[in-house]
């Protein structure tokens, strides 16, 4: 028998999006905590994202999904809902918000490793997520780190399948995306969500959007001007040798050049030996970040 909407006990707004809003909620019946996330009517992103978690029912470090929720009107229709697994820390986006503060090297290591192994995971389903950035990584308690938020995912019929190049947040986009024509030749659709994660963990250290000035509107000429026409960001000279390069791997301008993900779980800054520590750093921003409330 299908679920339905009614089979879930409205607690508190977990998050909004473009595509919707995501509470959290309880099973009546099991009363297990989840997350629900609603989609407007129609919505095409809401079969697609059910599509992809069904796919990826297995892959690791990817948010599980409980239950699809039709809409109330007709069969065929694109769901009303998913209900997810909860992750109690939320995004990495509302984490930085909250601890007020950029990431240490540490935890952003449990972050990058964990992300990587989903994406590896990914990757060989021939799934692009196409939209990693802060607010679609998804933390647990112990620092458990998930890929989340597929509305913009595709499953790739062939290997090097083009991909239409505007969808997901276009200040992630990898240079290749931004301006096919600029970078003909040099595409590889995995390679782009690499890009994406190199934004994203770059974030996380400087506690800003990397690309722009602090403050700058991230309008799309001035995006455009500095993901394609810009020299690609780096960590400041602080930071260590591993992540400086490690982020250098992930921002080549150049696709081809760009470490594969499979290169990137080799590399120093997420050595295997010290994942366990890294997580535990990670485990404890979010309990300080639960400490703060939600300001
Ligand atoms: P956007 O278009 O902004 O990327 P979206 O509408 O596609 O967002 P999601 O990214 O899936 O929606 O979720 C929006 C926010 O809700 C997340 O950034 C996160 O803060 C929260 N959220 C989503 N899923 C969960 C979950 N399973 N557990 C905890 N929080 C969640
Ligand atoms: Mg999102």
């Amino acid at each position: 028998s299908d679920a339905r909407l009614s089979d879930y006990e409205r607690i508190s707004v977990l998050g909004h999006g473009n595509g919707g809003t995501v509470y959290q909620v309880r099973h009546r019946r099991s009363t297990q905590p989840l997350a629900l996330k609603l989609f407007a009517a129609g919505d095409p992103s809401a079969a697609r994202e059910a599509e992809i978690l069904t796919l990826a029912a297995d892959a690791p470090h990817v948010v599980r999904l409980h239950a699809v929720i039709p809409s109330a009107s007709a069969a065929g229709e694109a769901p009303a809902a998913l209900a997810l697994e909860l992750m109690p820390g939320g995004s990495l986006a509302g984490l930085l918000r909250r601890i007020g503060r950029p990431m240490g090297e540490r935890p952003i290591a449990a972050v990058a490793r964990q992300a990587l192994l989903g994406l590896a995971a990914l990757h060989a389903l021939r799934v692009v997520h196409r939209d990693l950035k802060p607010s679609n990584l998804l933390v647990g308690d112990s620092g458990e780190v998930k890929i989340a938020d597929f509305g913009a995912g595709k499953v790739l019929r062939r290997r090097l399948d083009p991909c239409a190049s505007y969808v997901g947040t276009a200040a992630y986009m990898s240079p290749e995306r931004f301006d096919p024509e600029a970078y003909a030749g040099d595409y590889d659709p995995y390679a782009a969500d690499v890009w994406s994660l190199g934004v994203a963990i770059l974030e996380l250290y400087l506690g800003h959007f990397p690309l722009l000035p602090e403050g700058q509107r991230p309008d799309w000429a001035a995006l455009m001007c500095a993901i394609c026409f810009g020299e690609a960001p780096e960590p400041p000279a602080a930071a260590s040798e591993e992540f400086r390069d490690f982020v250098a791997r992930c921002l080549e301008k150049k696709a081809g050049q760009r470490a594969s993900v499979a290169e990137l779980l080799e590399h120093p800054f997420v050595a295997e030996k010290d994942a366990a520590g890294a997580q535990q750093a990670l485990a404890a921003l979010v309990a300080e970040a639960d400490e703060q409330g939600d300001l």
